[in-house]
């Protein structure tokens, strides 16, 4: 059986990234660049006061103080028209352009107006004082953000200062849900005894659209071929078809061999973890590139849950380029000791929080793979070895946050 690092090697290895396309900057909030940005300006594109103040020559305040002749004011949006010679000040507001001949600017609190003269009674200043040179932060031709990363407020602001109103990206994945299981019915209706609700369609559309996938819940599929068949051909149109249940040993667990049958081929089934064992990946392809990845999900609600933040949002963010798109595990100090008699390697659900010391992880009482309720109060998950351990409050264990 494979291991979980074995498992999330094989995505890496088969999942091919989506083309890189041209998407409006203002819509990019979460997709991932596909090619590095060069800058193509300078910025600030022009020496530029940081203080409300006075632009005057270093060498007539060395001692800190001096009285000089105010020849202009330029506010931000301006541009200075004389050049400061000695003796001389431009007042001058934050943000707008040096003047020529000035070198520093004094901070308007340091500075007394009588008239056109100013005096001026400062620290003795240094080079740039309360200026910000031409390129400082970005120079014509550096490279500003690398491909891989995910657009994020800030990045969106950058290349909105460089002007970049387009930028390379790779695409959402859109994906389907389908939940097989002849004991569901649907969120709606009231389960007859020996039914349950399709809890796991909402979860994993839910989780789905968190990871940055357009999502579809394609409902239930019945435990019979015909249905389950059908219902496959309809998801296999979409970039990720996430199945649940009916992948594990049971006299209906039909999803594995539907899916051969629908030209779907398996790369892995059962992985050493728990919960979420039986986990099955396959991908149909119509040529040599894949046209559809296919999950499928163990039944189990934590289970599912579980694989689809390890496995489906790798698969997602390797879809969209994104790097790294393995899982990134955090070190957090455990506040309680705990026991593990596991055998197998246990991602059990957790509460991670920020104390004064760093980030602490309280593991939440849970009952295991069918316990989804349990899971509510967590944010995340510890990986607990698959032997069994002892260990102590203040210990440093391995958790991913959700
Ligand atoms: P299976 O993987 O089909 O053997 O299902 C394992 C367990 O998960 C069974 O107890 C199922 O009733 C339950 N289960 C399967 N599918 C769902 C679902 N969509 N929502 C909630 N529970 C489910
Ligand atoms: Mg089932």
């Amino acid at each position: 059986m494979l291991t979980v690092t074995q498992a999330l090697e094989q995505i890496r290895e088969s999942v091919i990234p989506f083309e890189v396309s041209e998407h409006p900057l203002e819509s990019a909030l979460g997709l991932t660049l596909g090619e590095d940005v060069h800058s193509t300006v300078d910025s600030p594109p022009f020496d530029k006061s940081l203080m409300d103040g006075y632009a005057v020559r270093i060498s007539d305040v060395e001692s800190g103080s001096a009285t000089l002749r105010v020849i202009e004011l330029v506010t931000a949006g301006q541009v200075p028209q004389h050049t400061v010679n000695w003796g001389e000040a431009t007042q001058i507001m934050t943000g707008a352009p040096l003047p020529a001949g000035a070198d520093i600017v004094i901070k308007v609190e340091e500075t007394q107006r009588q008239g056109d003269h100013v005096t001026i009674a400062a620290n003795p200043p240094t080079a740039n004082t309360n200026v910000i040179r031409r390129g400082t932060s970005i120079r014509t031709g550096s490279r500003v953000l690398t491909a891989g990363i995910t657009l994020n407020a800030h990045g969106m602001g950058t290349l909105a200062e460089l002007g970049q109103s387009m930028v390379r990206v790779r695409r959402r994945p859109r994906a389907a849900v389908l939940s097989t299981g002849d004991e569901l019915v649907p969120v709606t209706a009231t389960p007859e005894r020996g039914q349950i609700r399709n809890s796991n369609g909402v979860m994993l559309t839910a989780q789905l659209e968190a990871a940055g996938a357009i999502a579809v819940n394609l409902g239930i599929a019945r435990d019979n071929r015909e249905d389950l068949a059908a219902k496959i051909a309809e998801g296999l149109k979409y970039d990720l078809l996430i199945l649940s249940g009916g992948v594990s040993a049971g006299l209906l667990d039909l999803v594995p061999s539907t899916l051969a049958e629908a030209g779907v081929r398996q790369i892995f089934h059962k992985v050493e973890m728990k919960p979420g064992k039986p986990i099955w990946f396959g991908q149909r392809a119509l040529s040599t590139t894949p046209t559809c990845n296919v999950f499928g999900l163990p039944g189990n609600p934590v289970g599912s849950l579980v694989c689809f933040e390890l496995f489906v949002r790798t698969t997602i963010k390797r879809l969209m380029g994104a790097e790294p798109s393995n899982p990134q595990p955090l070190f957090a100090r455990l506040e309680h000791d705990y026991s593990t008699r596991a055998d197998r390697p246990t991602y059990h659900p957790a509460r991670l929080t920020w104390a004064a010391e760093g980030l602490s992880v309280t593991l939440v009482p849970w009952h295991g793979s069918s316990d989804l309720c349990g899971t509510v109060s967590a944010n995340g998950m510890v990986a607990l070895p698959g032997e069994p351990r002892q260990f102590r409050a203040g210990d440093q264990v391995e958790s991913f946050a959700w």
